[in-house]
């Protein structure tokens, strides 16, 4: 306790560095919500930091690696200074644990993403008894418990609302079901007072969050009612959901298109590949066709509704048929954006010890998609243009000169406009476009109607 006072008055900084995906960028500000409460300010200068974590992702590449090297960097900063405390929190934490403990003693703190709401005794320990500590116990329950009772702090417009946690499918390729853990729905009622919170702080857009988001499940609640609960609230304009299964499109959530006035038409939806035999071999639970009948309905509900994906080039045992399914899926579907990565193995995954196929055509064959991928966005960008968007303001731009909002499909919108724009949904008639973002002029404050 007495610590904890000191704490405050002892200029405390810590330095986030956040890998990865948006579960991660949601747990960062969590991280700090927490560490607020025993004095801690958050700095973008390593030089002045007494505290750095780094959040890892352990999705990518050379994920472990990618750590070390930012420890060397810190390492290297505080050479003459007093070492900062080092914690590594996310799912290279949850992996590793130990083992990072043992490899860089420059370590402190190793912190599990279920342990967040155990960081303070964690550093106030280790100040205390110079003890090193690691936290990788799966128990949502409590750390959301925990999470519920301090508030969410942000400061912008649009915000990650984390519902869901885990994953209990295990696609032969991913480290989510182990450094995650099974799935996890957190109580419907806490959603909704952290949603409440939000809109009664500004945001306008609230984008529900989970590994699994649309498996979300609490004593039979599910991901469309919280949609219908959520929209409900008048300061919220927009909201969205990511990322989803297609195993878990299901009826009542492809009816909510119907009915929803707030849910926006976009949806991210990975399929990985568009040949059914690779979907077999990663394990992914459900077919091309499967896919295509979530796509037709949703077209036959708002012809608007477009769609996005992942994919995962050069999976073990993908022959240059699969790859031309896949080709002919993304011609078919037409993805309004995506991401596409090769494959690349993760220790502990059934995907980790095949075969991997030829390095060069897997290299060629990314840059295939992604030259097609690249082509639609910006022939769907161009088909914008002299088209009106409805378009929510979040910044300025850095010049301050002009307003950046995004489009209903999430594309970067650029406008002429001030401060006053903030948090405001646009109706913005589009002049010029490239691949990632479109410029264009305000006609008027929007009336929003979606989906
Ligand atoms: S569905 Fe598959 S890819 Fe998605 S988190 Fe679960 S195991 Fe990973």
């Amino acid at each position: 306790m007495g610590l904890k006072k000191n704490l405050s008055n002892m200029n405390q900084k810590i330095f986030i560095k956040t890998f990865g995906c948006q579960m991660n960028e949601y747990d960062s500000n969590r991280i700090f919500d927490i560490v607020k409460k025993i004095g801690y300010q958050k700095t973008e200068n390593y030089d002045e930091a007494n505290c750095y974590l780094i959040n890892t992702c352990h999705i990518r590449d050379k994920a472990k690696e990618k750590v070390y090297h930012e420890i060397g960097r810190v390492k290297k900063i505080f050479r003459s200074k007093k070492k900062p405390i080092v914690i590594i929190t996310g799912c290279v934490a949850q992996a590793e644990n130990r083992e990072m403990l043992k490899r860089e003693p420059y370590i402190d703190l190793i912190i599990g993403p279920q342990s967040y709401h155990k960081i303070n005794d964690s550093i106030i320990n280790h100040i205390e008894k110079k003890r090193k500590i690691e936290l990788t116990d799966f128990n949502p329950n409590s750390k959301f418990k925990y999470l519920s009772k301090i508030k969410n702090d942000f400061g912008k417009v649009s915000s990650f609302l984390t519902i869901q946690e885990g994953c209990d499918k295990f696609c032969h390729f991913c480290v989510v079901p182990y450094t995650r853990g099974p799935e996890y729905s957190r109580p419907f009622n806490q959603i909704l007072d952290e949603a409440k919170y939000l809109a009664d702080n500004g945001i306008k857009e609230i984008i529900l969050l989970g590994q699994n988001v649309n498996a979300y499940n609490y004593k039979n609640y599910k991901l469309s009612d919280l949609i219908l609960e959520i929209e409900k609230l008048p300061e919220i304009e927009r909201v969205r959901y990511t990322t989803s299964h297609p195993k878990d499109m299901t009826e009542d959530l492809v009816e909510v298109y119907k009915h929803s006035k707030k849910l926006m038409p976009l949806i991210h939806l990975p399929v990985q590949s568009g040949s059914n035999r690779i979907l077999k071999l990663m394990n992914r639970q459900h077919t091309i066709d499967d896919y295509l009948r979530v796509f037709y309905e949703l077209k036959e509900i708002n012809s608007k509704i477009e769609f996005s994906s992942d994919f995962i080039i050069g999976y073990p045992g993908e022959s240059t048929k699969d790859f031309n399914d896949t080709i002919n899926f993304i011609k078919r579907i037409n993805f309004i954006n995506s991401y596409s990565f090769i494959f690349s193995s993760r220790p502990g995954t059934v995907a980790a010890n095949l075969e991997l196929i030829d390095k060069k055509i897997t290299i060629e064959r990314l840059e295939k998609v992604q030259n097609l991928l690249f082509e639609n966005q910006v022939r769907m960008n161009k088909l914008l243009i002299n088209k009106s968007l409805n378009v929510l303001v979040e910044n300025l731009t850095e010049d301050k000169a002009q307003v950046f909002g995004r489009s209903e499909y999430m594309t970067s919108v650029i406008i002429d406009g001030n401060k006053s724009d903030i948090g405001k949904v646009l109706e913005v008639k589009i002049k010029q476009s490239n691949r990632s973002t479109l410029f264009g002029e305000k006609i008027n404050n929007s009336n929003q109607k979606v989906a």
